[in-house]
């Protein structure tokens, strides 16, 4: 298992685990390193500079733009040195342990970490499009009520090959390579599975720039969303260094509520969280930010509810959508999901003030892929187990 250590640093001083060891053969992982990086990594196993700089761009186009999984097809490189890549370096993928399709065409893949660690990877078609709901953590260190990831503690981070290579597997799977700007199944990119992704900020934002690099995997930041429950200390440079579009969790509009379902609004409130929205950098009328706000009955769904979060949007001055989404139960879950007469209110309301507010239509449950319903198989725990788990991690926010 690994160990947990603390973060040093003042700006959000949250317990994070140690990052991805390296791999027991010794070969260098070259799926998630930017060029320079790849520079630097080919010329300290030995060569010269002229001929590292050279390499790196050839492998960076092979493995990002081609989707080559091994140096053996790469004809642009002389076979010598094919093999000498070969014994130093690898191009991996996270292992697949299940792959399942929904009826309605969602698939979910049980990933696997090199190092033994499982975590989730959703991906969501429709009629032109698709989106890949993608990991950033294994676990979560937050703890909102709802949802079934929250209640598996956070083992460790991804690291940004880990983040990207979900977006290369499904790829993959899709037939979807070299990169081509359009026409493809895959995309979009949510940042909306397992994790919390701005409590892993560097992995995410190396992840991400790989995969908005025109000579990488090419999509447009617009059509990529970042998804937090509102680590306010982050959410500037997330605009700035990232630049992708901003989801928010807010799920509630008041500080009784927000504070029971995303225990993080104890330490970042509401109007903290929304001051930092407004200052969130690109955001404007052609690109809002998404509020998500997920239905439970009798608990954040009234009439009363849906005023206040048209006056919490308009008194910050928001350029905002929201989107609802119908809760998705899992075994175990303290809630319930609001009727379908009740959301149609709430998203009448939302709508007559002017303020778009789809509901977002459930995917996936028959294979417990819908939204908050990721969490690995391998980890069943008993209700005592998981109410623990609830109690630490309330502490450590406190
Ligand atoms: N940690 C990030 C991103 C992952 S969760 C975040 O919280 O924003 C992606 C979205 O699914 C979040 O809005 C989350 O609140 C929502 N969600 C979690 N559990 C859910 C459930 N059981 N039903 C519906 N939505 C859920
Ligand atoms: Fe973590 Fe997001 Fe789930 Fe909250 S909703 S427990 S932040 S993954």
């Amino acid at each position: 298992m690994t160990q947990a250590m603390p973060i040093p640093g003042h700006i959000d001083p949250v317990t994070v685990p140690r990052p991805a060891p390296a791999r027991e053969d010794a070969r260098v992982e070259l799926v998630g390193l930017s060029k320079a990086e790849m520079r630097e990594a080919l010329a300290a196993a030995g060569l010269d500079d002229k001929q590292a700089k050279l390499r790196a761009k050839q492998l960076w186009h092979q493995i990002y733009n081609r989707g080559a999984t091994g140096f053996a097809a790469m004809s642009d490189i002389a076979k010598p040195q094919r093999a000498w890549l070969a014994e130093r370096f690898t191009i991996g993928r996270p292992e697949v342990v299940v792959a399942q399709v929904s009826t309605d065409g969602t698939r979910k893949w049980l990933l696997r970490t090199v190092d033994g660690h499982d975590f989730e990877m959703v991906f969501i078609p429709d009629a032109d499009r698709g989106t890949l709901c993608v990991s950033s953590q294994v676990g979560c260190t937050l703890n909102c009520r709802f949802c079934h990831t929250g209640t598996m503690r956070l083992v460790r981070n991804l690291d940004a090959g880990e983040i990207v290579g979900q977006v290369m597997l499904a790829r993959d799977s899709l037939g979807e390579w070299p990169s081509q700007p359009e026409g493809r199944m895959l995309s979009n990119i949510v940042m909306m599975g397992m994790g919390e992704p701005l409590y892993n900020f560097d992995n995410v934002r190396d992840a991400l720039k790989i995969v908005m690099d025109g000579d990488g995997l090419g999509l447009s930041r617009r059509r990529i969303t970042l998804s937090t429950s509102g680590v306010v200390p982050m959410m500037a440079r997330a605009g700035e260094e990232i630049g992708v579009n901003l989801a928010v969790s807010l799920h509630a509009v008041t500080k009784e509520i927000r504070d029971e379902i995303v225990p993080l609004n104890r330490k970042y409130g509401i109007d903290e969280l929304l001051e930092a929205c407004a200052a969130y950098p690109g955001a404007n009328n052609a690109r809002r930010i998404t509020f998500e706000y997920v239905m439970l009955k009798d608990k954040n769904d009234s009439d009363a509810d849906a005023r206040e979060l048209v006056r919490l949007i308009r008194k910050y001055k928001l350029p905002a959508k929201v989107n609802l989404i119908p809760f998705n139960p899992w075994p175990g879950a303290d809630y319930e999901c609001s009727s379908d007469e009740r959301v149609q209110r709430f998203s009448d309301i939302v709508f007559e003030a002017g303020i778009s507010a789809p509901i977002r239509r459930p995917r996936g449950r028959d294979i417990m892929a819908a939204c908050g319903q990721l969490k690995s198989a391998a980890e069943k725990k008993s209700r005592a187990e998981l109410d623990r788990i609830a109690a630490e991690k309330q502490a450590a926010l406190a």
